[in-house]
């Protein structure tokens, strides 16, 4: 068994942040399982500092990891294959639409579709109408090709959860694997059977679930825990007051005292030394894990 911690380097930890990391942590090592690192770095606003930061916060709430971080930053070449190998099924289609154009056309509710789903503009293009778009010079994203599936999946946090799959991007048009693809390829292909994340990335996994199928490739099971949000409502940012391990550490607290914090956030007892965090994890149960988001008051 093997889990993942997958981040993205595009900025400091907050304490939402630490707080999923933690818990992926604790459902990895609670069922003796080996936790990867891997950082999901195929963004533009990925930094070098970042993947130092986020490196250093995670150890300094007293977490560790097994083996190298994996960037996919490296493994462009894997991405590629498996878009290939979609494309030789005949389940890809270029797509020239922008952003705004996409938007207008989702304003119409869909049902089961999810947020900003695509409404299938480019699916079905004339050779004519191809041969404008590519006259245009623009490069075109890639999607997948899908038949209106609607993909079930069992949570382990909440429960049963069902949605249907649009015609998501493998490729974007400046040739950047999209993040689906390279979740689903990287999570097989590194081994991974169990995924614990934010909750907000529940709607994507019917898309993930339905990725894996069609590569042949069996899913890992999944654990979507709650965000951590403002009194607003807004999920956490740092304009929310003292949020990041830097913020905690000006205040006068200690990097326990922020381990105790994400803790007693989840209902766990504080501990007075990391080295107290086995004794948590030995007794640690997902199914008294509060289901609603944190509200964070600085
Ligand atoms: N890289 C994503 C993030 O930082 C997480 C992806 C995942 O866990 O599937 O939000």
């Amino acid at each position: 068994m093997t889990g993942r911690w997958a981040p993205s380097p595009t900025g400091h930890f907050h304490l939402g942040n630490l707080r999923t990391a933690l818990l992926a942590w604790l459902f990895t090592r609670s069922a003796s399982e080996s936790l990867i690192w891997r950082f999901e770095d195929l963004d533009n606003a990925v930094r070098p500092e970042f993947y130092r930061s986020q490196i250093r916060d995670f150890q300094r709430i007293g977490l560790d990891w097994d083996g190298e971080p994996v960037r996919q930053s490296n493994r462009v070449g894997i991405y590629r294959d498996a878009i290939g190998q979609l494309a030789q099924q005949g389940l890809t289609y270029r797509c020239w639409c922008t952003r705004r154009e996409i938007r207008e056309a989702t304003s119409a509710p869909h049902a089961h579709l999810p947020e900003g789903a695509y409404p299938g503009t480019c699916r079905g293009l004339t050779r004519q109408q191809i041969s404008q778009h590519e006259a245009s010079g623009r490069e075109p994203a890639l999607r997948l090709r899908t038949q209106g599936e609607v993909v079930k999946i069992q949570d382990r946090q909440l429960g049963n959860f069902e949605g249907a799959v649009d015609d998501f991007v493998l490729c974007r048009g400046d040739g950047v694997p999209s993040y689906n693809l390279g979740v689903v390829v990287d999570d097989a292909d590194l081994g991974v059977t169990e995924v614990v994340r934010g909750d907000d990335l529940l709607p994507s996994t019917p898309r993930q679930v339905h990725l894996f199928g069609l590569l042949g490739l069996n899913p890992p099971s999944y654990a979507h825990v709650p965000l951590v949000i403002a009194p607003s409502g807004e999920r956490l940012a740092k304009r929310h007051g003292a949020v990041t391990m830097e913020d905690r550490l000006s205040l006068g607290e200690s990097e326990l005292d922020v381990l105790n914090i994400l803790l007693s956030s989840l209902r766990i007892e504080k501990v007075v030394s990391f080295g107290q965090l086995s004794e948590r994890v030995k007794v640690f149960d997902s199914t008294s894990l509060p289901l609603a988001p944190w509200i964070f008051t600085d």
